[in-house]
């Protein structure tokens, strides 16, 4: 690994991998690091709407994404970002196993984690009876009754995978009507009364000592607010990862998001955003959108770098 790069990409999922790629393209001496390979897709299941794939593992797309931005010479490394500083036009990034990069551009991929319902027991209950991956631990429950909490198209998918282990579901949603995919909620469907999909519902106890046994509902489901199940997956969307942004001082939407412009440049010069961590498409967030705005955020950087003289002054390499 040099000490120096054009580009620092920070997130390995679908956004960091195709900014890679472009980068690579563009000539730009390009190290990519991430924490989790693949990202949320490396454990998202089946894709089955990236278009040249009819259907495809997650993992299987994210390992021919890093594949290829290697082939085109991406270093990449598997490690967490701690900290990015910007001292004059170089950026320095310090990684948890203490180990430090400069650069002239950054392209923050970091994505988002799973929000939680912060419930009493929840944190102490996690794998043991919670989950919050279906495609990670929905084979731990063949035969078991479960429940999903989530109204969006990764619960309906969730719902349809776990119909393979499970013998019964319950599909737990606060809104009137369920947000997916028409053909996800279509095959659904087509598991008939295995998913019972329970509306204007919200679990607000979870019961249990070492693993769960219950869970509490807002709204009685047959006039009991206890429900028995084994698992409960929690499927409510995602918080995007921003520590480091907020520390560098870029601005974020009034949601949490990083704040681009349709370019992907945030107010600091030399840092862009890409994928789920930024909000331009709303609530439409896939790997399809998560590639694009990779590609966008490297042409950004390369738009950034070409032409100046020395960014960063420790650089080696002068790109033209
Ligand atoms: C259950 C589920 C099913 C899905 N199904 C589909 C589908 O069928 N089709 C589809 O198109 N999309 C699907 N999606 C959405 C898709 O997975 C996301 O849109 C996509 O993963 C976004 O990619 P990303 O690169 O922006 O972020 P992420 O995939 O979240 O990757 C973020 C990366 O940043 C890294 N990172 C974060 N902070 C740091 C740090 N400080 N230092 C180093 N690395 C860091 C993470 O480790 C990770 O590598 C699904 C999502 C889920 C949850």
């Amino acid at each position: 690994m040099k000490p120096a790069y054009n580009v620092i990409i920070i997130g390995t999922g679908a956004a960091g991998f195709s900014a890679g790629i472009y980068s690579r393209r563009y000539l730009l001496d390009t190290l990519i690091i991430g924490e989790e390979f693949g990202g949320q897709t490396s454990w998202g299941g089946v894709i089955e709407n990236y278009p040249g794939f009819k259907s495809i593992e997650g993992y299987e797309l994210m390992k021919r994404m890093r594949d290829q931005a290697e082939a085109l010479g991406a270093e990449i490394l598997e490690d967490r970002v701690i900290d990015i500083k910007k001292e004059g036009n170089c950026f320095k990034v310090l990684t948890k196993s203490q180990r430090e990069f400069l650069s002239d551009a950054i392209i923050l991929a970091t994505g988002s984690q799973r929000r939680r319902l912060n419930l009493p027991k929840e944190k102490e209950l996690t794998g043991k009876g919670i989950h919050y991956c279906v495609t990670c631990d929905a084979p731990l429950y063949r035969g078991k009754e479960i429940a999903i909490v989530g109204g969006g198209d990764a619960s309906v998918k969730g719902a349809v995978l776990a119909g393979q282990y499970a013998s019964k579901i319950y599909l737990i949603t606060r809104e009137k009507e369920i947000r997916a995919e028409p053909i996800n909620f279509q095959k659904m469907k087509e598991l008939g009364d295995k998913v019972e999909i329970l509306y204007q519902t919200e679990v607000k106890e979870l019961i249990g000592e070492d693993r769960l046994e219950k869970i509490v509902l807002t709204k009685p489901y047959k006039g009991k607010e206890e429900l028995e199940v084994s698992g409960l997956f929690i499927e409510i969307g995602s918080i995007p990862n921003t520590e480091l942004a907020k520390k560098l001082g870029a601005n974020l939407d009034d949601k949490g998001y990083l704040q681009t412009d349709n370019m992907m440049r945030t107010n600091i010069p030399g840092l862009f955003g890409a994928g789920d961590v930024v909000n331009i498409f709303g609530r439409f967030k896939q790997d399809i959108t998560a590639a694009a705005l990779g590609a966008v955020a490297s042409t950004s950087a390369y738009e950034y770098i070409k032409g100046k003289d020395k960014l960063c002054t420790l650089h080696a390499k002068a790109v033209t």
